[in-house]
């Protein structure tokens, strides 16, 4: 999923075809505050950012993404004005992985996109995943505790494992129903309170970590003082 911020329609729908139309899901916003919406039920692969948006602008949003751990490791394409060098040195200087100058031609952007995506997965595939005292090789599929390994079912391992990927984040029990069991589920989130409370007590000391987010869904990583 990329989702992409631009206020002018015509580009937003035109980037949002063309990605569609190379393969990969797309979702537009017009503003800051869509986007973020957004954001909090579901994180985004790669997020195209114009700098010019009404409202929070598009330094302000990549220096939020950027200082979250949450939100940290989604690679970003700035979108810039033609010709503004200016933009550009303030966009990779706040974080941006790549920016784009506009007008751009269609085969260039998504050769952009494709090559920034390629780039940050070789290099996600390859990375644990930890939060605390939890460490998780993805690949492997070992989870450890304190250097202890725990283990597993397979969805249990699912359900960390995207609770972990989206750390910070809050996922409502239709998330994880869906992400996780791949079918929308009427009524039957009770499976996930299942898997997370065997989850929290296969992970012993370390199981407080996935937090209820009372009348939500669940979250870990999300306060201070894991940081
Ligand atoms: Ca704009």
């Amino acid at each position: 999923m990329i989702y992409c911020v631009e206020d002018e329609r015509n580009i937003r729908e035109l980037i949002v075809y063309t990605l569609e139309a190379s393969g990969f899901e797309a979702k537009g916003f017009v503003d800051g505050r869509a986007f973020w919406a957004q954001l909090s039920q579901e994180k985004p692969e790669l997020v195209l950012l114009d700098i010019m948006l009404p409202g929070e602008d598009g330094m302000t949003i990549l220096k939020k993404l950027k200082s979250s751990a949450g939100t940290r490791d989604i690679p970003v394409i700035m979108v810039t004005a033609k010709g503004a060098e200016y933009d550009k040195v303030l966009a990779l200087d706040g974080g941006a992985d790549d920016y784009i100058a506009k007008p751009f031609g269609m085969m260039e952007f998504v050769a952009r996109v494709r090559a920034l995506l390629r780039r940050t997965q070789a290099h996600s595939s390859s990375r644990r995943l930890c939060v605390g005292d939890l460490e998780m090789d993805v690949d492997k599929h070992v989870v450890m505790v304190s250097g202890q390994e725990v283990a597993l079912t397979l969805k249990e391992f699912q359900l960390l494992r995207y609770l972990m990927e989206n750390r910070g984040i809050v996922l409502t029990r239709d998330q994880l129903l869906e992400h996780i069991w791949g079918y929308e589920f009427g009524g039957e989130t009770r499976t996930v309170d299942v898997h997370v409370r065997t989850l929290r007590q296969k992970l012993g000391r370390s199981g407080e970590l996935v937090e209820t987010v009372r009348g939500v869904g669940y979250r870990i990583g999300g306060s201070d003082r894991l940081k």
